[in-house]
């Protein structure tokens, strides 16, 4: 804590301050708001801004969306689509998106630049405070971390971009949505289970007369200019604004994606596409940026005495697909539901329900994903699965579902079956025996 800072009156005490208005952070500030408490919503950034992102919404997000009122302007602004096309060791299978009696069959892509701003003027527009242009720099008055949870603290320090100003925001409640590299979450005491799965992805766009496809691309080879696979994989998202967003991604679990460097990955995956994408240095949208994917719940803890972390500040990113903004909106809303029962019984003991809703939510289906990026991140393993299951069309339709979390637990359906039988295993088979397995030591240590 400083003491330098103006101890300004201009704020109230709040009853939750959020720091940070991505996804995680702007959807729990709307659900407060919208159960009527005090909430501030803080973004170092002003809105519109540009984030790092592949921009694909699945149902899952959509739902989301819909949920807060928002699908309207989402259609507005990004481009609908119908399914996912997977490419792989000569195979090609287009699937929809399955049908779910709760998620829709359609998915959107649209830029963070148009999505973000969104949902975080929603949050304001039902009486949420939202400060653009200011960074939280410090947690205000932290205390000890007890029972191995986070720190509490009595409100933020924040600092204005442009004039360089500091006060105090002071908040019954403080929560951490401030993403991938959260300085904050680890002020409170987040740190990542290191032998749990961490993603990494670079992406950049490109002008493309294909701008429109009704489907996103996902390429589970790519090659070097040697025809040999590289591991990682491509997606080619359609934007429907006369551009596409192609990316890359990798996992850092095994030992033979160590050392793999994602630019260069991105090299190898555009020269594999540019011909059928027209991706070439003219339609080239600028440089390709990216960032790192915490998944499968690997940052922790969640809870402190009046705080909790969400979105990919709680390393919530689904380690199957990568997928993290659904998870943002998901946990925004499971963490403002508890805040919500504690402001109500004015009890702060409410908040440990958190970790039971995430475990609850996640917990089997991340053990699950867990146990499957371990195989998949063995080279030799993900080119004979991928090889065999792109060719049989009711495997890959199961598959899809599963990587999705599409499934619909009141049926017995292929991906529904399946999904059982991998939990079944995922709790036999402890994790450390897929690195024995694999001759995986780094990663098991
Ligand atoms: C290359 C790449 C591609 C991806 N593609 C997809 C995809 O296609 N679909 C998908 O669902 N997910 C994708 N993801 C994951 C997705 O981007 C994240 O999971 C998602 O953004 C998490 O939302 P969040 O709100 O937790 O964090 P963020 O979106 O990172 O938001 C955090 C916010 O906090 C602000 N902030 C940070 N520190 C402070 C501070 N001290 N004070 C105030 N504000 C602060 C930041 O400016 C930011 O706006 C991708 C990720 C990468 C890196």
């Amino acid at each position: 804590m400083t003491d330098d800072h103006d101890i300004t009156a201009a704020f109230p005490i709040y009853d939750v301050v959020i720091i940070g208005g991505g996804p995680s952070g702007s959807a729990c500030a709307y659900w407060l708001a919208r159960a009527g408490w005090s909430v501030c919503l803080i973004e170092k950034k002003t809105f519109p801004r540009e984030k790092t992102c592949g921009d694909g919404l699945t149902p899952r997000s959509v739902y989301q969306l819909q949920e807060m009122g928002l699908e309207g302007p989402v259609a507005q602004h990004g481009h609908r689509y119908n399914g996912l096309r997977a490419f792989g060791f000569g195979a090609t299978l287009a699937m929809n998106w399955p049908e779910h009696p709760k998620f829709p069959n359609y998915g959107y892509t649209i830029t963070r630049f148009n999505l973000d701003g969104l949902v975080a003027e929603h949050a304001r527009a039902h009486g949420a405070t939202l400060l653009n242009g200011v960074e939280v720099v410090d947690l205000l008055e932290p205390t000890t971390a007890i029972f191995g949870g986070l720190k509490g603290a009595s409100g933020v320090i924040i600092k204005q971009k442009d004039s360089g100003t500091t006060s105090e925001i002071r908040a019954r409640y403080v929560v951490a949505a401030d993403g991938q590299n959260s300085r904050i979450g680890r002020e409170l005491g987040v740190a990542r289970n290191k032998s749990w799965p961490m993603g990494m992805a670079l992406r950049g766009y490109y002008t493309s007369e294909r701008h429109d496809e009704p489907w996103i691309d996902s390429h589970l080879d790519i090659r070097d200019p040697e025809g040999k696979v590289v591991p990682g994989y491509g997606w080619i998202f359609p934007l429907g604004d006369g551009r596409v967003n192609v990316g890359v991604g990798l996992l850092s679990t095994g030992g033979a994606w160590k050392g793999v460097n994602t630019t260069r990955l991105q090299d190898y995956f555009v020269a594999q596409c540019a011909d059928a994408w027209g991706l070439n240095a003219e339609t080239q949208c600028g440089a390709p940026t990216g960032g790192r994917l915490p998944m499968g719940l690997a940052l922790g803890p969640h809870v402190g005495a009046n705080t909790v972390t969400i979105g990919d500040a709680a390393g919530a990113i689904n380690p199957f697909n990568g997928e993290g903004i659904a998870y943002g909106y998901e946990t925004g809303r499971l963490a403002a539901s508890v805040l919500g029962e504690a402001l109500v019984a004015n009890d702060d003991s409410y908040l440990a329900h958190y970790d039971e809703l995430l475990d609850e939510a996640y917990g089997d289906y991340y053990k699950v994903a867990r146990a499957f990026v371990r195989l998949i991140s063995e080279p030799r393993i993900l080119s004979a699965a991928v090889g065999a299951g792109l060719r049989v069309e009711p495997v890959m339709r199961a598959l899809l579902s599963i990587m999705a979390n599409l499934m619909d637990n009141d049926r017995r359906g292929p991906s529904e079956v399946t999904y059982r039988g991998l939990l079944a295993l995922a709790d036999v088979v402890p994790e450390r025996a897929y690195d024995l397995l694999l001759g995986n030591e780094r990663a098991a240590l």
